[in-house]
């Protein structure tokens, strides 16, 4: 059957689109390379809603940051998923004043609420300024989101409203026959009048299958340290260094679930690099103290990586010039978390050009949700223990995730099938002990809930079986 339309790749940025084309009676179906969305960069980033004063005047990345910061505070209501609107203060010494004027003049013209903070200002925001810091640049309508939950509520809605979301769909070749788009997947060939390329660093790769326009791609990696719990209470807002041409700098930030990160680093690297290294810690290690007055390195839990994709200094968002019904988002660099609704915004309205798009009548807005057990009052809880006892057995100790919660998850509209895709979902593995207690335990609750036998368990992409042999008793084949 021919789709109305295909989004190729289910980072941020194709999950914003097809959520938004959900609510219109049009088919959809969401082709992602990877074993779950959000695999690429929006798993890995530093999860900042940022304000939108920084971005060049007049750039698309400032009209979709602006516009995406506004949407998004409704949306992470609305869809249930871990934000918070700390602000964020960019930090500068002595001889940095004529850096914040300049953030100003940018926020000024892009819309942005912004002020420059003497240092006592900034103090009653960020007590734990270095002592260096002599004036802030203050911007309230900043803060902080779960990037790869945010990709997973907006494909879940998107799957809940009749888009099919289909994972481990690498697509290898894309032809046009009498109008239509031939797409080739492992899974078979999936045919549409409109493509959407929201393939992140693949975006080129995929454009050059199909004789559209190619773009050179710079990658840069981020690296991260992240913090256990403990130091949450000592970082209230988003702390950035001055920009530089390199990017926004290396950042002290609360996270959305309760940690903090440093970090990232901005290094030029392949698009699949996400090995952290000594060299990127370290000026990790040398930058934060530079405007944060308490870094705790011995307090870190995990380092991570992510890679950047810019292409020129802008966003491209805009239909083929070359292949009728393509459309391109393409160097979706920072802030393009932030963008994403926005984007998608944009490219509904490009899709609704080439396709009418009348609203859905039974349209879905609000999916029923799992809670978290945090949100649950005593009562809340004594009540679903009541119903389903699997909401008193704690599997992951360090996040106090319920076997109920990781069962929701498994059988979630877009399913996790994967330890890691548990883990993004439900934080079963992401606390001090980094899974170390409850990783068995989640592979067993995927194994009985979906069939499949432990050994064939993965991790996470390709073939990251856990349980490779058995070293006791039991027979391989029974495992
Ligand atoms: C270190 C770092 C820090 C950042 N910090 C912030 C921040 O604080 N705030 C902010 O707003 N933005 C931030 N960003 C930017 C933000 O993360 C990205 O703009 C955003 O995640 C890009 O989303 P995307 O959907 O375009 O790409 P991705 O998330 O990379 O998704 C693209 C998807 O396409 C899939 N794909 C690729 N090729 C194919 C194919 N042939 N077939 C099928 N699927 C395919 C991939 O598997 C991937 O899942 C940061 C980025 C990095 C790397």
């Amino acid at each position: 059957m021919t789709k109305d339309v295909i989004v190729i790749g289910g980072g941020i940025v194709g999950c914003a689109v097809v959520d938004r084309l959900a609510a219109s009676r049009v088919s959809v179906c969401l082709l992602e390379g990877g074993d779950d969305v959000a695999v690429g960069a929006t798993r890995a980033n530093s999860g900042i809603v940022h304000a939108g004063y920084d971005c060049e005047p007049g750039t698309l990345k400032a009209r979709f940051n602006v516009r995406g910061n506004a949407m998004l505070w409704s949306l992470v209501d609305k869809l249930g998923v871990p934000a918070l609107k700390c602000g964020s203060l960019v930090a500068a010494p002595v001889g940095g004043e004529a850096g914040l004027a300049e953030l100003k003049r940018r926020a000024d013209l892009n819309g942005v609420r912004a002020e420059i903070l003497t240092r006592e200002q900034a103090l009653e925001i960020e007590p734990n300024l270095a002592q260096g810091i002599a004036s802030a640049l203050y911007a309230p309508d900043a803060g902080v989101v779960s990037p790869y939950q945010l990709a997973i509520a907006f494909a879940d809605r998107a799957a809940v409203n009749g888009v099919e979301v289909i994972t481990e769909a690498p697509v290898t070749a894309m032809r046009k026959e009498d109008g239509v788009f031939v797409v080739t997947t492992p899974k078979g060939e999936y045919r549409a009048k409109t493509v959407v390329n929201c393939a992140g660093a693949g975006a080129s790769a995929v454009n050059a299958m199909v004789g559209a326009e190619t773009f050179d791609t710079e990658y840069r990696k981020g690296e991260y340290f992240v913090l256990d719990h403990t130091e949450r209470v000592n970082v209230s807002t988003v702390i950035f260094p001055l920009p530089t041409a390199a990017g926004k700098g290396i950042l002290v930030a609360p996270t959305a679930d309760g940690n903090v990160i440093y970090g990232p680093t901005s290094r030029p690297a392949d698009a699949d690099d996400t090995a952290v290294d000594a060299e990127g810690l370290d000026e990790i290690r040398r930058s934060v103290p530079l405007t944060y007055a308490r870094p705790a390195f011995n307090k870190c839990i995990r380092v991570y990586c992510g890679v950047r994709s810019a292409v020129g200094g802008d966003f491209i968002v805009r239909p083929s010039e070359k292949v009728d019904g393509l459309i391109i988002t393409a160097g979706i660099c920072s802030p393009g978390l932030t963008s994403a609704p926005a984007i998608a915004e944009y490219v509904e309205e490009l899709v609704g050009q080439r396709t009418e798009l009348l609203p859905k009548e039974d349209y879905i807005s609000s999916p029923p949700r799992t809670p978290r057990l945090e949100e649950l009052s005593e009562d809340e809880l004594n009540a679903l223990v009541k119903k389903d006892s699997r909401w008193g057995r704690i599997v992951c100790r360090c996040e106090k995730v319920t076997e109920a919660e990781i069962v929701a998850a498994v059988h979630s509209p877009v399913p996790a099938r994967t330890v890691d895709a548990v883990k993004r979902r439900v934080r079963a593995g992401m606390g001090r002990c980094q899974g170390g207690f409850c990783s068995t335990r989640v592979m067993e609750i995927i194994s009985e809930e979906l069939g499949i036998p432990m050994r064939e368990i993965r991790k996470g992409a390709g073939h990251s079986e856990i349980a490779v042999l058995a070293v006791k008793e039991a027979d391989y084949d029974e495992i």
